[in-house]
């Protein structure tokens, strides 16, 4: 098995150069082609001998993400990605143009576990963990194909990041390293489905990144229902959870609420929410929940969206409804990934 180098923070892979008898600048040039311009191939070091390229190519392994396929919106650029992993395993990631820059979407997981009912990207069932390079690749990849810098990074693709959290923690320090991709932690937004215990760990670190709290439901009835990862941990807990992580980190915490019709998107669970959500330094961001084809569930009109807003709005809850984007390209959660197995 060869080691995947791209995944090394600097310390580490300066031991393993000084291991190989190589001097110690070496490992600082060769951590700069690897994570601050993204090489997909030793042979791109252009600085580093023939030799040593060929003893770093019998050792290590660049895990990239290649193109599979590419879909541009042609209402708003957004670019999906379907991309192939070494191992022949697909993953997605979007690219979406603001204002402010670019933002990717990345997946942490191969498929995922957490069996959300409204979800695609659960359907499948789950494969297995990425590598910190393999999410770091993404963001590569996309740049490269683009020939844009990649500002933002929202952990909201395929997988649920805190179910693979000693990876994401290596991406989220090897992406913001200055000597890599230097990104600002301010620029990145992890969402999880309510994994707890991940959130106590991930709260210990105190990081300036954004959490977003896919809540979906106002009460432990309709969240079980929709959410398994609810039976385990409850909103109490959850809500609980997430005032210790802003009182730990002063950071705004994202509600995340997909509006599905006929579920969760009453007057009575617009009120309940407001109630639950009262004191907390918290913003709710309304999405009509994406149409999959299995789940048989239908996005909420516009006018119960606008009503919804309005009595989160009047209770003092700040609300935002959320653009969609790319909704030509099947633009979402798991959607790509799914028809190319079905292929
Ligand atoms: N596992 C993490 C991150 C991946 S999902 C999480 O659950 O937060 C990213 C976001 O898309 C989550 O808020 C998720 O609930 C939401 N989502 C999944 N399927 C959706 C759908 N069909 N319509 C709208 N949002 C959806």
């Amino acid at each position: 098995m060869k080691k995947d180098i791209k995944s090394m923070n600097y310390g580490e892979l300066e031991n393993e150069i000084l291991s190989m008898g190589e001097p110690r600048f070496r490992a600082g040039q060769i951590y700069s082609w690897l994570q601050k311009y993204q090489v997909e191939d030793f042979d791109e070091m252009t600085n580093i001998s023939k030799n040593l390229r060929e003893k770093l190519k019998d050792n290590y392994e660049i895990y990239s993400c290649a193109i599979e396929k590419k879909l541009v919106s042609v209402y708003d650029d957004t670019a999906k990605y379907l991309f192939r992993l070494h191992d022949g395993e697909y993953i997605e990631s979007v690219v979406m143009k603001y204002k402010y820059g670019y933002t990717i979407c990345v997946s942490s997981q191969v498929g995922c576990k957490m069996g959300c009912t409204f979800c695609a990207s659960t359907i499948a069932g789950f494969v297995r963990n990425l590598s910190p390079s393999e999410i770091l690749s993404q963001v590569g990849a996309a740049q490269r194909d683009l020939g844009i810098r990649i500002s933002h990074i929202v952990l909201m693709g395929v997988g649920e990041p805190l179910d693979n959290f000693d990876n994401v923690m290596r991406f989220l320090e090897l992406v913001t390293d200055e000597n890599g991709l230097n990104l600002s932690m301010r620029n990145i937004s992890l969402s999880t489905c309510g994994v707890v215990d991940g959130i106590y760990r991930l709260l210990e670190k105190r990081l300036q990144l954004t959490l977003s709290v896919s809540l979906h439901a106002p009460n432990d009835e309709i969240r079980s229902k929709t959410m398994p990862v609810n039976k385990r941990w409850n909103i109490d807990e959850l809500l609980k959870a997430c005032r210790e992580y802003t009182k730990a980190t002063s950071r705004r915490i994202s509600f995340e609420y997909a509006m599905i019709s006929g579920v969760n998107d009453s007057d009575e669970c617009a009120r309940e929410l407001a109630g639950r959500l009262k004191g907390m330094l918290a913003h709710v961001n309304l999405i009509p929940v994406n149409e999959v084809r299995e789940t048989g569930y239908k996005k909420s009109g516009e006018e119960r969206i606008r009503r919804f807003t309005a009595i989160l709005t009047s209770c003092g809850i700040n609300t935002t409804v959320r653009r969609t984007l790319g909704s030509d390209i099947n633009a979402s959660c798991g959607q790509l990934r799914r028809k190319q197995r079905e292929m």
